[in-house]
């Protein structure tokens, strides 16, 4: 299932560290695919994707999908960001449970006369800055 997207206007202000391993995720997310790595060890997915299983270190992981939906455990509006982030501000956070079993934390999108509150349903989207895409939940439609 391919992720919704939103086209930002500007470039990500703190662009994600990509390595050869996480070429593969960012590949994926500009895509629109929402993937991450499952351990064969013990079947376990985690998030962010690592070529090492954290819960039986493992090195044997390969890529799978992850689930586009989920409820929102937690969130909060950030007013006095980091200079980096300050031209965004006021922003929402949050801490995304995945139906799959993967948390999550993440921007939020925040869609008017529809506000956030903990346990909604969420989808995870792609925003689409003009270096590259960042992954952001929003209260699912
Ligand atoms: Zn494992």
């Amino acid at each position: 299932m391919s992720l919704s997207h939103v086209d930002m206007e500007t470039a990500r202000a703190y662009p994600p560290r990509v390595s050869a391993f996480t070429q593969t995720f960012w590949n994926a997310l500009g895509e629109g695919r929402w993937i991450t790595t499952c351990c064969k060890g013990c079947g376990r997915s985690t998030f962010p994707p690592k070529p090492v299983c954290p819960h039986c270190w493992s090195p044997d992981v390969q890529w799978t999908e992850l689930s586009t939906r989920g409820t929102l455990y937690s969130w909060t509006r950030v007013h006095a960001a980091p200079a980096v982030f300050g031209a965004e501000a006021p922003y929402a956070v949050g801490i995304v449970d995945l139906s799959d079993g993967v948390r999550l934390a993440c921007r939020l999108v925040e869609t008017q006369g529809q506000p956030l509150r903990v346990d909604q349903p969420v989808e995870m989207l792609v925003l689409r800055y003009s270096d590259g895409p960042l992954f952001a939940a929003r209260p699912a439609s």
